[in-house]
């Protein structure tokens, strides 16, 4: 059971439960989570800079009820994980996946800060593309706006052009008018 799920992330660690409840994916659900781990908790490692401690992943139907968990939970289908980042707040943390979301391909993130960790899932499919922020405070979800996307690098570049070919114009303008009036004042 020491299968990895991508570098940092094992199945263990993915299908631990703590209700003594037998808790085992198929084969299908195991892909999910390596889905899940490769293309979203490993970003999300590398953007935090810190070790992620699962606190839940892969859940099955019987752990989800005992757990309270949502009836449409995707930890049933091993898309979805709680974690705490280790030596970092549970805001400090969320605020930084918020701020860089449009690097990020999840459908939901969630933030528990009265309990201390955070959810965050992949898209079910590809026709599955809801990306939203929450912060769940006593048990109520509140959406979190996230900001628009960055204008991409060409973009920037060209304004920045435009905007020192502006400058020069102005300058040269300036040596132009100071040029008549240095002629008219002889
Ligand atoms: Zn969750």
């Amino acid at each position: 059971m020491n299968t990895r799920l991508s570098p940092h992330f094992t199945l263990a660690e993915m299908i631990k439960t703590s209700t003594g409840l037998p808790n085992n994916p198929g084969a299908q659900q195991i892909a999910e989570l390596g889905r899940l781990a490769t293309t979203l908790l490993e970003p999300v490692r590398a953007l935090l800079g810190v070790r992620m401690h699962v606190n839940s992943g892969y859940r099955s139907p019987a752990v989800n009820d005992a757990v309270q968990g949502s009836r449409t939970s995707q930890h049933m289908a091993g898309q979805a994980c709680d974690f705490v980042p280790v030596g970092m707040s549970v805001m400090g943390a969320f605020e930084r996946l918020v701020a860089n979301h449009h690097r990020l391909p999840f459908r939901q993130l969630i933030v528990y800060p009265d309990r201390g960790f955070i959810h965050i899932s992949i898209a079910r499919n590809a026709a599955d593309e809801k990306h939203e922020a929450l912060v769940n405070i006593g048990g109520n979800y509140q959406p979190y706006p996230l900001p628009d996307a960055p204008p991409p690098p060409a973009a920037q570049a060209k304004s920045s052009g435009s905007a020192w070919w502006k400058w020069g114009l102005g300058i040269a303008g300036a040596f132009g008018l100071g040029a008549l009036i240095w002629r008219a004042a002889r």
